[in-house]
């Protein structure tokens, strides 16, 4: 009899055990998914109260370039109008708390923004990017051996060209967008987004010199790109912001850094590309051919984190032109979040893996309505069209509640197994 008991008992167990394995998430059973479960921020920081995760967790995003996906989002003049008062709360507690510089905003007299009077762009307090003067924790070189390829500007008419060319290669670089260039130019975009499946980044919302602007512009630079990035890519939110001009100060970088929790991300080599479709261009193809045979065939360390951009034909042809130089001298030529081999997003590792959950009590912001139209709301259960980026759900998406739900059922499987337990025990006594 006891050993009919014990293979009774052993059996509901195993019976137990079979039930709540198969509930488990099998994230939770895979280590090598647990970097999909966080955010990559500690768990204070105020983004996280920023922006809401995308998915089937309550806030389902309106197809890329549909008007309810471009709705709400501001035109240049109107920039600061209707900012999300999340955005403002944030920027003001940041500055209460000593957290944001409290420096003069620049004048552009000359070729560099000016400060007022006192205020040394290279000193410690200042230190302004436009004078070379690097904020530690800022990103201007890469590891050794590394090539950081990263686009500024687009999308644009010739990014395609860029895209097939990058595919074609299977490489994957950084974009960094600017916004009203994602809003007018979608379709390049959706190629980039879900065809190349490259990681975006921000480059503001108007390409301004940002140390120009007051506190509030560069909230507004900042946050209205992040936002439309984060509604077109299920939910995620860009982890690195470059300066148009490379300007930046210890002031926007603090906006930036406290507020957002953008990594800026500058660059140690400048191909002057951007100005080749100018009538006066400062360079031309064969510079910056000569230009790059130089920084390939160079040195290894730093790595080079060159200055390119996808901003016309010309530019995108003098970065193709160099590729098989970047490739023959063994250059390990990767994005920029690839290149140290850490995440894209602050709440997702690339393009194709799970987004962090959304976390209890989190604000649900999108663009408030530009006309009386009661579509976008500030409600998250308020029903917006699924979006259709394409891409293939995440398999672990609404994980909040299906890890409540799974939770649930778990323990409830588990008390029916040991009840099937008892009664067989029961039966065989
Ligand atoms: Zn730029």
């Amino acid at each position: 009899m006891s050993s009919r008991l014990a293979s009774a008992i052993l059996l509901a167990v195993c019976v137990a055990q079979a039930i709540v394995s198969a509930t488990v998430d099998p994230d939770q059973a895979d280590p090598t998914h647990h970097l999909s479960e966080r955010w990559y921020h500690d768990e204070n920081h105020s983004v996280h109260t920023l922006f809401r995760r995308g998915g089937n967790d309550g806030i389902i995003y309106s197809p890329i370039g549909s008007p309810d996906w471009a709705q709400g989002f501001p035109a240049d003049p109107a920039l600061m109008q209707n900012m999300p008062q999340a955005w403002l709360d944030a920027l003001h507690a940041a500055i209460a708390a000593g957290k944001i510089p409290d420096i003069p905003v620049t004048t552009m007299g000359g070729p560099s923004p000016t400060y007022p009077d006192g205020y040394d762009p290279m000193s410690p307090n200042v230190c302004s990017s436009s004078y070379q003067c690097r904020i530690p924790g800022d990103i201007w070189d890469g590891p050794p051996g590394t090539l950081s390829l990263s686009f500024d500007d687009g999308p644009l008419p010739p990014s395609p060209t860029l895209y097939r060319f990058l595919k074609e290669k299977q490489q994957h670089a950084t974009h960094f967008f600017i916004g009203s260039n994602i809003l007018q130019y979608h379709d390049y975009f959706q190629t980039v987004w879900l065809d190349n499946q490259d990681d975006i980044a921000v480059h503001t919302w108007t390409h301004p010199y940002m140390t120009t602007k007051t506190n509030e512009e560069v909230l507004a630079e900042l946050g209205w790109t992040m936002q439309l990035i984060h509604n077109s890519t299920g939910g995620r939110v860009p982890k690195y912001w470059r300066p148009p001009y490379g300007d930046s100060d210890t002031r926007v970088r603090a906006i930036a850094q406290e507020v957002f929790g953008l990594t800026t991300v500058v660059w140690n080599q400048d191909t002057n590309d951007w100005s080749l479709s100018d009538p006066v261009p400062l360079t031309s193809l064969d510079q910056i051919a000569s230009q790059m045979h130089t920084w390939l065939t160079g040195p290894k360390t730093p790595g080079l984190i060159i200055l390119e951009h996808e901003l016309s034909d010309q530019s995108v042809q003098a970065f193709m032109s160099a590729w098989d130089l970047m490739v023959s001298n063994g250059w390990k030529i990767a994005s920029v979040a690839q290149m140290g081999d850490v995440n894209a997003y602050q709440n997702a590792w690339n393009a194709t893996s799970p987004v962090a959950p959304a976390r209890i009590g989190e604000i649900s912001i999108h663009p408030p309505p530009a006309s009386p139209t009661p579509s976008l709301s500030h409600d998250s259960s308020s029903t917006h069209v699924a979006q259709s980026t394409g891409k293939p759900s995440p398999p672990h998406t609404n994980q909040k509640n299906s890890a409540t739900d799974r939770s649930a059922a778990s323990t409830m499987l588990t008390w029916l197994a040991i009840f099937v337990a008892t009664i067989t025990v029961c039966i065989l006594s």
